[in-house]
């Protein structure tokens, strides 16, 4: 989509701090850390919100889970960190290309 942020991420037109990435998935820190260890795990496809994950994207938001705590663990916080979906912008959500938070290295980081 041309008019997303983090779809002009997966194009290499704006920078990020990437932590992880293959054909489907891109992981990269966030640009405004809440928690000592705080990254986004997002689909290379351009799906909005939770509410419009369909049936068959389900392998592949399962997969950002699978991915996220391997990172979470390269990361040293393989122990103990907070996964957030965020849907709509009522719930805080900025960016409109689904994501997941994974933030760890404090206690009960970002509490909302
Ligand atoms: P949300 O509020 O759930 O939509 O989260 C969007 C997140 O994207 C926020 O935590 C921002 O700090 C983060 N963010 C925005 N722009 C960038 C960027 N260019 N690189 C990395 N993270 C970003």
């Amino acid at each position: 989509m041309t008019d997303c942020l983090f779809c002009k991420i997966v194009a290499g037109d704006i920078p990020a701090e990437k932590l992880y990435e293959d054909d489907e998935v891109l992981a990269f820190r966030d640009i405004a850390p809440q928690a000592p260890v705080h990254f986004l795990v997002i689909p290379k496809k351009h799906i909005v919100d939770p509410s419009n994950v369909s049936e068959e994207d389900e392998r592949l938001i399962g997969k950002l889970i699978r991915i996220g705590s391997q990172i979470a663990a390269e990361n040293g916080v393989g122990d103990g960190f907070r996964i957030i979906f965020n849907n709509g912008a009522k719930a805080g959500q900025a960016v409109f290309h689904i994501h997941m938070h994974i933030l760890g290295g404090k206690d009960r980081p970002w509490p909302m």
